[in-house]
């Protein structure tokens, strides 16, 4: 993505996510990835989770209209070229971050695009979503996505479709975008059938395939975030939804491949350099 020149002010986005406090995933991730892609990143913070490497052993929730504030206020200010959603954690925090994302412009229908990562667990299976509030995001959020990214299980959750090959991954493919987003990306990286990891995009018209080679590491916590926000650094800098989602999977990969080892557990994706 271009790099603005010292002293010129960057292009903006947007996380409304979870903090992680062992600086893996969540809001830390999407931060560091927008920073490695020369966004600055605004953060409104729907929860803070108690974690580390080895998982998440709690979370708080942020009071809904905080959440929403800290939107409302960065976006009237500061300007914002895209935002993502990741942790949301409950329906009152869904209902009111959709409500504000409608009011101040953010949306597949309005002038700032939003990437719905639609967070449900942890890689570990530690909860980051109140059950209940699956309505709420099919219902709620992803109505306004300009793209959601789900993985597999956070697929088979929402949709109730197990995806196991091609045929099951375009068939959540498009009860996904029947959900009401724009565009439903289907994350195949932890589909461990080849030695490639394929992604199908989807608009209710056409599908595009996204391949790239599998990397395998056991540093790969916060990987969703990343490509969700690096797909934001490249729709806030202009790009199309395909190219910006291009752009994300070649981002994730050489992050994966350049992870690092973290305490017992899984080391960030997201690396340093
Ligand atoms: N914690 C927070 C706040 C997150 O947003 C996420 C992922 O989206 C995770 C943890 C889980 O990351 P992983 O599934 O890579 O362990």
């Amino acid at each position: 993505l271009p790099l603005t020149p010292n002293g010129s002010t960057p292009v903006r986005a947007l996380t409304i996510a979870g903090t992680d406090s062992g600086g893996g995933a969540g809001i830390q991730a999407d931060s560091r990835t927008m920073a490695m892609c020369g966004v600055h990143a605004c953060v409104a913070v729907a929860a803070v989770t108690v974690q580390n490497t080895v998982g998440v052993s709690g979370f708080h929730e942020i009071p809904p209209h905080v959440v929403a504030d800290q939107v409302r206020t960065v976006v009237g200010d500061i300007g914002i070229g895209a935002s993502k959603t990741g942790m949301l954690a409950s329906t009152a925090i869904i209902e009111a971050v959709t409500s504000v994302c409608v009011e101040v412009g953010i949306g597949r229908d309005a002038s700032i695009p939003l990437v719905v990562d639609p967070v449900c667990a942890s890689m570990h299976g530690d909860p980051l979503l109140h059950a209940e509030a699956l309505d709420a995001i099919r219902n709620t959020l992803f109505p306004i996505a300009t793209i959601v990214t789900p993985n597999l299980d956070e697929i088979r959750l929402i949709t109730g479709i197990d995806v196991i090959d091609d045929a099951t991954a375009r068939r959540a493919a498009e009860a996904l975008h029947a959900l009401g987003a724009q565009w439903a990306l289907v994350k195949g990286g932890h589909l461990r059938t080849s030695d490639n990891s394929t992604d199908i995009l989807f608009d209710g018209d056409t599908i595009l395939e996204f391949t790239s080679p599998r990397i395998d590491t056991g540093n790969d916590h916060g990987g969703g975030d990343t490509l969700a926000a690096a797909i934001t650094c490249a729709l806030a800098n202009g790009y199309s939804v395909p190219d910006a989602v291009a752009f994300g999977k070649d981002w994730v990969t050489e992050c994966l491949a350049a992870s690092y080892d973290l305490g017992a557990g899984h080391g960030p994706v997201s690396p340093l350099w």
